[in-house]
């Protein structure tokens, strides 16, 4: 059933949407979720996912990412079954299950020393921006814009921004103090002199710039050498703490992140999401020169959370990294078929006089309405937003799913195959024909 049909039946996913609006703002527990004529979704599987109406989709959304070894990977869930049923949560004292994830990740990340555990990428962000003003002392941080770290306050702005607010004034929401947004400042990812202009405008203020090294909240803007080099010789010539937030490239692009392919290692490293294969897990990692600042440590960063480190959430962690661990083919895989889709892609557009580029790294792809290069978030204010929605939607009309908002980026897991890439550019070729047409 298309998304058109849906709109105009009584089916069982309507229903449900439906009952969703009565007692959830909306329908939905995450505004994206509501871009792209949302379904109700019953069941997920390896690379797919299936409606309330029984159809069934590629998924290539993956929750935004959480997914990485499939839906309901073997083996996270039995490690998570076998959790279930031992030791449940506890509050006092520390668990051999947290011992065994902060060691993995401490083995497993080149920055990392120490790790806390948090619950959400929001507030392992949250918790790096608080450690590096105690450290330093400084009142700003920095972020670029198209950067995405979370729903906080100190980093709720100028994420995917119209025109005329871009690198402007352009909160994310409202009720947030002025004085947080206004503690925030805005640099262009991959220019250098965007953030030296910051540091000269603002001497001695600056605590730290946070960064997703790829900025996969746009697609996958891949950063120059020079810029993520720079960034960290000028982070560090000034005093303050480089933040890589790895909420999406960590454990994704290698096992270590991408600082682990770059060979730049920032100061303190957030990651998330794919950690836990769906489980709510995330933790923040650093030096022990920095992470004992906090209170747990005797320090005066607050160390608090009722479900850091519970053991559910820590047993898919574990299970998720020894596999990834364990399998360094996962990478080799996942590599070669997100070649296969950016160049199919990218061909297709070639081939069909669309004005389009696929962009990413590793399993993660991104099809740009514009054209190539695409090196900073200026370059995406030329994008067709309006071609990429209408490719969103004849795609998952054909049981493709995509994140719905036109600069996102799509995922590729351990359970998607070759022949599914095949698919999905014999019915991308389909539809950017008839964008075109
Ligand atoms: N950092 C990055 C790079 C993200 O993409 C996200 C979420 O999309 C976050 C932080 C926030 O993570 P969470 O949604 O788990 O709070």
């Amino acid at each position: 059933m298309t998304t058109a049909e849906l709109a105009g039946q009584r089916s069982r996913g309507a229903e449900l949407l439906a009952a969703a609006r009565t007692v959830i703002p909306g329908g939905v527990n995450s505004a994206t979720r509501l871009v792209g004529a949302p379904h109700a979704l019953t069941a997920a599987s390896g690379a797919h996912v299936t409606d309330a109406d029984g159809r069934r989709y590629l998924d290539y959304h993956a929750a935004f990412g959480a997914i990485l070894l499939g839906h309901a990977a073997p083996e996270v869930d039995d490690a998570v079954r076998a959790a279930v049923g031992g030791l449940d949560l506890v509050g006092w004292g520390v668990t051999e299950t947290e011992i065994e994830l902060a060691r993995l990740v401490v083995e497993t990340i080149p920055s990392a020393e120490q790790m806390i555990s948090a619950m959400s990428g929001s507030e392992a962000t949250a918790q790096a921006i608080r450690l590096s003003r105690a450290v330093t002392g400084r009142p700003l941080i920095v972020k670029f814009q198209g950067g995405f770290h979370g729903w906080h306050d100190a980093v709720a702005r100028n994420v995917i921004s119209a025109p005329e607010r871009a690198y402007g004034d352009d909160p994310l929401s409202r009720g947030i103090l002025p004085e947080a947004l206004d503690s925030t400042l805005i640099a262009e990812f991959n220019d250098l002199e965007s953030v030296r202009a910051l540091y000269e405008r603002h001497p001695g203020l600056i605590a730290a710039v946070i960064v997703e090294p790829i900025p996969h909240n746009v697609g996958a803007l891949v950063p120059e050498r020079e810029f993520v080099e720079g960034l960290r010789a000028l982070t560090a010539e000034r005093g303050s703490l480089l933040i890589f937030d790895e909420v999406i490239t960590g454990f994704r692009h290698a096992p270590g992140g991408y600082q682990e392919v770059c060979g730049v290692l920032p100061d303190l490293t957030t990651f998330g999401k794919a950690m836990g294969n769906g489980y709510p897990i995330a933790g923040l990692a650093g030096p022990r020169r920095l992470m004992e600042h906090f209170s747990s440590a005797g320090g005066d960063v607050l160390l608090a959370g009722t479900f850091n480190g519970n053991p559910v959430s820590s047993a898919a962690a574990i299970a998720t990294i020894t596999y990834l661990r364990d399998h360094p083919d996962f990478y080799e895989r996942t590599h070669a078929l997100g070649d296969r889709m950016r160049a199919g892609l990218t061909g297709i557009c070639e081939e069909l006089g669309v004005a389009g580029t696929a962009a990413g790294f590793g399993g993660v792809f991104a099809l740009y309405f514009t054209e190539a290069p695409v090196r900073g978030y200026r370059d995406l204010m030329r994008n067709n937003d309006a071609a990429y929605v209408a490719f969103h939607r004849r795609m998952t009309d054909r049981g493709f799913l995509m994140l719905p908002l036109a600069l996102k980026r799509n995922h590729i897991s351990a359970a998607h195959t070759a022949e599914d890439i095949d698919r999905t550019l014999d019915a991308a070729r389909d539809v950017l024909r008839s964008i075109r047409d």
